[in-house]
């Protein structure tokens, strides 16, 4: 895998080519499990939103206009995979059951062979940051998970939520705040917001990586953080907690649930 690209992928399989489709959907699967683990708050319900979506996909394959990426394609699947469940009453509060239970839920912060204390401290940093997004409203949560964890646009992003631009940067930079508020402790940095007396520099800092920083508010910013240390700081652990959530390994699949997806797959091939 890794030799052809989505868009090649994607063409070969409009083409009826079965193996090309199976390489995108094994391709997407632990990126559509994670978002299901993420909105759902199980493993049960992740599994089902991987192997729902992936046999939308399946089916829609030779409708798929080339207008849209294909990841805001198959996240509005997974997406709406998640919100049935929602309405048949299982879209209950996220409970991370087995954060350390290895292979349920095994994302791993991508760090090359780090020792064993750093392990134990990454993996507690892990666990807060899983903990901080599974707290967020779902609203809040799948802006957050769509943009700064899965990659996709904004505009992509806003695609899948069938929401304007403008409403996926304004939850994203309140997930966000709330994230890093969250496990700044951990980063060895204070939680609060804002100190009394200067400005809203988290936020400020979230609308300049989107792009949306007038040029003279940035450089008032950067002249205080030349004299505010705290503010200097709030700012060093909102990058981090970004580059944590950009970091985040594409979980393994459980193994049952990889072979469940993976039977109903070439059943559905096989039909055809
Ligand atoms: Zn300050």
């Amino acid at each position: 895998m890794g030799l052809q690209t989505d868009d090649e992928l994607l063409a070969a399989a409009r083409r009826g080519d079965a193996t090309a489709l199976e390489s995108l959907l094994v391709r997407y699967q632990p990126h559509l499990y994670r978002f299901g683990l993420r909105m759902c708050g199980n493993v049960d319900d992740a599994g089902e939103v991987a192997q729902e979506s992936l046999i939308s996909m399946a089916r829609a394959i030779r409708d798929f206009r080339g207008d849209a990426s294909v990841s805001s394609w198959l996240y509005t699947i997974a997406r709406r995979s998640c919100m049935k469940k929602r309405r048949r009453g299982k879209f209950a509060p996220v409970r991370e059951e087995s954060i350390d239970a290895p292979g349920a839920d095994a994302h791993r912060l991508a760090d090359a062979a780090p020792s064993p204390e750093q392990s134990a401290a990454n993996r507690e940093i892990e666990a807060a940051l899983t903990q901080a997004i599974d707290a967020l409203e779902p609203s809040y949560r799948e802006v957050l998970v769509l943009r700064d964890v899965e990659g996709l646009s904004a505009a992509d992003a806003a695609k899948v939520l069938k929401i304007s631009v403008d409403a996926v940067k304004s939850r994203l930079h309140r997930a966000r705040a709330a994230v890093r508020r969250e496990i700044a402790p951990l980063l060895g940095a204070d939680s609060a917001d804002t100190p009394r007396g200067c400005p809203d520099v988290v936020t400020l800092l979230s609308r300049h990586l989107e792009g949306d920083l007038d040029p003279q508010v940035c450089a008032t910013m950067e002249a205080h953080l030349a004299r505010c240390g705290r503010c200097r700081g709030a700012c060093d652990t909102l990058k981090r907690t970004l580059a944590l959530c950009r970091s985040w390994a594409t979980p393994q699949v459980p193994a049952p649930v990889a072979a469940s997806v993976r039977t109903a797959i070439q059943a559905f091939l096989s039909e055809r």
